[in-house]
């Protein structure tokens, strides 16, 4: 077998691997790169593989830097089949078509205000592209031994990161490589722990968070802020505002709020979700109840929707969310999007932040240059549609929500192995994540061989 590094090295974007076995060529995860511009450059090049060469493509789970590439890699000529389980579909069937939308619309400004020196700039991918790509997706369950030719064989497991996540383990022979794509925490609500593996020969794994651990271990510490600020907030008449990723983070987010509600830890609040993503992200999510964990399941079999408070309200139209915008009851409102870079957040932020009764709660990574990092930081004043507004809504991060595990869980789930590895691949991470991750598990499995792969690095296994 032969494997090529073509994203997600050194950095945590951009994932896709190439593995040859025999004459089978298949790449594992298709992901957009992100962030840095030298790296999103790279979505435009020509692909360091011919598309048409690939038989099939197999997704770890639905995220964009795992599957936003793919749209474009369809249209330059990939015909094969994508397989994902089948959440990872569902998920996939929204977040590809807005990631789409969002290319034509970035395509759109640069041609208004000529910010371009293509004329006319062209998108990435089309809403339509994406929709065409979503054409060769064939669903395939955990723990279910799939063909892919004479002698080659895959299977998914729960990597407890998103709905529909999953490690992927290929076999030719008696040789083993293991994809881990994102790695999640344990204990964590709603979907199940990572799968403990007892061994491969390979393991190609993620090191996001190789260098740091999360606040409180049990991730209680979240649910613990989230009641403080919210009884704060209900008390002085206020409105919290939680600007939050649509999929994964906004389901978390009821989750919790239902138990502390039945738990009498804070006031029943109406809760609004305003925004039509989450709202189709929790639909799926009530479907898949292959993937919900013990919990969940038992709540479910108690006749309690474990993801919905008692007076929660799913907004899909403009004309609701303006509504509620004029709201001056406290509530909860969870909008998108989690950066407040866009989308219906914009319009309750214009409307709360002036308003010192209320709270604005960052409960995701925010990057350099959004507008949630500049909140998050204590701007005293912030510009929406080109007007200033005054903060005088309390600000608060709380820091422990991640769906990544931290070196402590990943050494965790590496010490479910019982022979080790010839060898562990570590990428997407940044440098230093990677350098970490890479002494974190020399110094607990002394013998066991580390490798950080450069970008377009080719091993044979
Ligand atoms: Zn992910």
């Amino acid at each position: 077998m032969r494997l090529t590094f073509l994203g997600a090295t050194q950095t945590v974007t951009g994932s896709k691997f190439l593995l040859e076995a025999g004459n089978r060529r298949v790449l594992i995860d298709c992901g957009l790169f992100q962030g840095l511009k030298q790296l999103r450059l790279r979505n435009w090049d020509e692909p360091p593989i011919d598309p048409a060469s690939v038989d099939t493509i197999i997704l770890t789970h639905a995220h964009i830097d795992h599957t936003g590439y793919l749209p474009r890699f369809v249209k330059q000529g990939f015909g094969g089949s994508v397989y994902a389980t089948p959440a990872t579909l569902d998920l996939a069937g929204i977040l590809l078509p807005d990631s789409g939308h969002l290319q034509e619309e970035e395509a759109r400004y640069r041609n208004k205000h000529k910010l371009s020196k293509h004329d006319p700039a062209l998108p990435l991918y089309t809403l339509e592209d994406a929709q065409e790509a979503l054409k060769l997706f064939k669903s395939a369950p955990y723990r279910k031994q799939q063909s892919l030719g004479p002698n080659l064989t895959f299977e998914f497991f729960p990597a407890g990161h998103i709905l529909g996540s999953a490690f992927i383990l290929f076999r030719e022979g008696d040789k083993t490589i293991l994809f881990t794509g994102d790695i999640g925490r344990y204990d964590q609500p709603i979907i199940f722990d990572p799968t403990p593996v007892k061994a491969a020969d390979y393991v190609v794994m993620e090191s996001t968070y190789g260098n740091r651990l999360h606040d409180g271990s049990e991730g209680s510490s979240g649910k613990d802020q989230l009641r403080q600020i919210i009884n704060e907030t209900a008390t002085r008449g206020g409105t919290i505002l939680i600007p939050s990723f649509a999929v994964g983070r906004a389901q978390e987010l009821l989750y919790i709020i239902r138990e502390l509600e039945q738990e009498h830890a804070i006031p029943t609040l109406p809760v609004y979700v305003d925004s039509p993503m989450a709202v189709s992200a929790f639909e799926i999510f009530a479907k898949h109840r292959e993937e919900h964990d013990v919990e969940m399941t038992q709540i479910e079999n108690n006749g309690t929707n474990p993801l919905q408070s008692a007076n929660v309200q799913f907004v899909r139209t403009a004309e609701e969310s303006k509504k509620i915008a004029a709201h001056s009851f406290p509530s909860i409102i969870i909008s998108a999007n989690g950066m407040a870079t866009g989308g219906r957040i914009l319009h309750h932020l214009l409307q709360r932040v002036p308003d010192n009764r209320n709270a604005l709660v960052f409960v995701g990574f925010q990057a350099a240059g959004t507008r949630g990092r500049l909140l998050s930081e204590g701007a005293k004043q912030i510009r929406i549609f080109g007007q200033d507004y005054r903060v005088r809504a309390s600000v608060h991060t709380i820091s422990s929500f991640s769906a990544h595990g931290d070196y402590n869980e990943i050494l965790r789930w590496l010490n479910g192995f019982s022979l080790p590895p010839r060898k562990v691949f570590l990428v997407h991470g940044e440098p230093n994540a990677i350098i970490a991750m890479q002494q974190h598990i020399e110094a607990k499995f002394k013998t066991w061989h580390v490798h950080a792969p450069q970008y377009l690095e080719k091993v044979d296994l």
